[in-house]
């Protein structure tokens, strides 16, 4: 749909396109690299903003509610990509609709209704300028409407910070890259969806016989029981323990107040309820109620474990209240908490090494461990005041201007701020964080505990022994790559990562999703057709970014991770940097890309029938 000229066109895509890249992350890849021409401004009219299901989306299983947005990102100027649970992906397709398309900019704020297989344009100077939940609440007023769902931006997006998120129903974030700020350019405000089309599957008892197998079972998985009972924070102790907690912007590895700040202790003192997505009955969503002097909304959810690290030990902070407080500013300001809190911990370590001063933060004293200042901040960051104006450009573009050694303290890959977890002790996420198409993310493969030893899931793989958490050997490439594929494929059909772990009882495996797309569609596919689509994804995701420059330069990590963890039960773990240059270039290898460029080789493309993309990129 064309923002600008208020214009739809609806189509019906081939199967062989469903075939190929199924949904999310695969379709989304497909329609930014044939749509966008090389090096456009992220943020102006000529980017494309993608909201993609899959072709199994919306039948009633656990775990199968996730919705991909992708465009070019404003914060990386790579592929830029994000997931998000919840409802929205389910009632996206119930309203007649896989995915769309928003391009161009529209001259007055907008946003968009999607119902019955219809798009309609609806003025939004109204709620511009609003919360999420303001404009959620005055969105189904407006509609009259109260089961609407809504994915909208708040004020960060609008003020193009680099790293606002889009937000499903208030609480499920598509968090990283700025892709808010992509919507926020478009003036596009939310996009609201209603339907009633029941989903449609070839063999509804093969579905049904899943969805009660999960139903009857997942409670045996003890790490889906805690994550029920502590929700995503259940790791807090365990990170800790490792000596891997990413404690004051990644000098240490351990946080003298975790206990404090847990999914333990939120259970036992501020949840008022939990919450979960579309048809799963795991339920790790948490809200809370924070006393005095950090009362908060729950309608905005609880902290989860990257937003409980990211403000606390990232920051030296450790009142969960201020915590709860900071995720209800972030989600209604519609701000990545992972990007924010990374932001603040970097100007937290440059204040206290006098690079940045007083003059600089407006008379802020931007300290670890303050509590007042991180709240300060995220508000300064979403209106873009004072140094907030700064820190919404994120770590990287920040330390280019403060200059003066800063650099130092920018934790980020291609420009993307880290996530919270440590690579010296996984060293296979470190891989994962250097060669994400969307920068640092720690979703792009299962993390090295995971595949420490053999497990039934990983054998369904292929991997029949495990491997050392801190070994980056040829053998923890290949499980990485294994691991790395099959991530990438719950992202094209959008699975939740916690349902499909590999490890444990109770969880769903390989051969269930195979079912599940073959009961959904009534294909006779394959996993070996899957991985293959999910490789095709990632092969045009690495090509977008070979043609808008990108070289093996960028797949890199911070300086810091080579360098020994200063304090905490691993003090003295890095990672070593020659040994993470022969893991990248074998895994170029792997994948079937050149050694030196890292660009997918024309033999690897034509075998994923690429041969459309070669032909950008290998032309010469
Ligand atoms: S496990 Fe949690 S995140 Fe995953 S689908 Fe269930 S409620 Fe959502």
């Amino acid at each position: 749909m064309n923002l600008e000229t208020r214009s739809v066109k609806i189509e019906n895509p081939d199967e062989s396109i469903y075939r190929n890249y199924l949904g999310g992350r695969g379709l989304g890849a497909y329609y930014l690299f044939r749509e966008l021409a090389p090096k456009i401004d992220p943020l102006g009219p000529e980017n494309k903003i993608i909201l993609a299901t899959s072709v199994i989306t919306g039948i009633p299983i656990a775990g199968m509610s996730r919705c991909s947005i992708v465009a070019k990102s404003p914060l990386t100027g790579s592929f830029g990509e994000a997931e998000a649970g919840g409802f929205f992906g389910a009632e996206l397709k119930a309203a007649g609709f896989d995915a769309l398309i928003a391009e161009g900019h529209s001259k007055t704020p907008v946003y968009l209704f999607m119902h019955g297989g219809e798009v309609e344009f609806k003025d939004a100077s109204a709620i511009w300028g609003m919360t999420t939940k303001e404009a959620q609440t005055e969105i189904r007023k407006q509609l009259n409407d109260r089961l609407v769902r809504t994915a909208s931006i708040g004020i960060a997006g609008e003020n193009l910070v680099r790293y606002a998120c889009v937000l499903n129903d208030l609480k499920f974030a598509y968090g990283r890259g700025g892709l808010g700020a992509v919507m926020g350019s478009k003036r596009l405000k939310a996009v609201a969806v209603r339907g009633d089309k029941k989903p449609e599957s070839k063999d509804p008892e093969a579905i049904q016989r899943i969805a009660k197998w999960m139903a009857a079972h997942w409670k045996e998985s003890p790490g889906t029981l805690s994550r029920n009972k502590y929700g995503t924070a259940d790791t807090i102790m365990s990170m800790d323990r490792l000596g891997i907690m990413p404690t004051r912007n990644f000098q240490g590895g351990s946080f003298v107040n975790a206990e404090k700040v847990s999914g333990e202790t939120m259970a036992a003192t501020i949840l008022s309820r939990t919450d979960g997505c579309y048809a799963c009955p795991v339920r790790c969503k948490r809200e809370v109620s924070p006393p005095d002097p950090y009362k908060t909304d729950q309608d905005y959810g609880g902290p989860e474990y990257e937003t409980i690290v990211a403000f606390g030990p990232l920051c030296d902070m450790g009142d969960l209240g201020a915590i709860s407080k900071a995720n209800e500013l972030c989600d209604a300001y519609g701000l990545d908490t992972i990007s924010t809190g990374s932001v603040i911990a970097f100007a937290m370590e440059c204040y206290e090494n006098g690079i940045l001063t007083n003059r600089d933060t407006d008379g802020i004293e931007v300290r670890f461990g303050s509590a007042g200042t991180i709240l300060q901040l995220i508000d300064l960051i979403a209106h873009r005041r004072g140094i907030g104006n700064l820190l919404a450009e994120g770590v990287k573009r920040a330390s280019e201007r403060i200059g003066n050694g800063s650099s130092r303290f920018a934790l980020h890959s291609k420009g993307k701020e880290l996530a919270m977890h440590d690579p010296r002790g996984k060293v296979g996420l470190g891989l994962g964080y250097a060669v994400s198409p969307s920068g640092a993310d720690h979703v792009q493969a299962a993390h090295d505990q995971a595949f420490a030893g053999p497990t039934r899931f990983m054998e369904m793989l292929g991997v029949t022994a495990g491997v050392d958490p801190r070994n980056l050997g040829p053998e923890k490439v290949r499980i990485f790559l294994y691991a790395h594929l099959w991530w990438g494929l719950l992202d094209c059909l959008g699975g939740c990562k916690f349902v499909f772990q590999p490890h444990g009882a109770g969880v769903l495996t390989p051969h269930d999703l195979v079912e599940m797309v073959n009961a959904a569609t009534g294909w006779e596919t394959s996993l070996w057709s899957l991985m293959k689509a999910s490789e095709r994804a990632l092969n045009v995701a690495r090509a977008f970014n070979v043609r808008e420059g990108f070289t093996p330069s960028d797949d890199t990590l911070p300086e810091r991770l080579f360098e020994e963890i200063q304090f905490g039960r691993s003090k003295g773990a890095k990672m070593d940097k020659e040994q993470f240059q022969r893991a990248l270039r074998l895994y170029y290898e792997m994948m079937g890309w050149d050694r030196g460029t890292g660009v997918p080789t024309t033999a690897k493309l034509h075998e994923l029938d690429l041969g459309w993309v070669d032909q950008q990129i290998n032309a010469s």
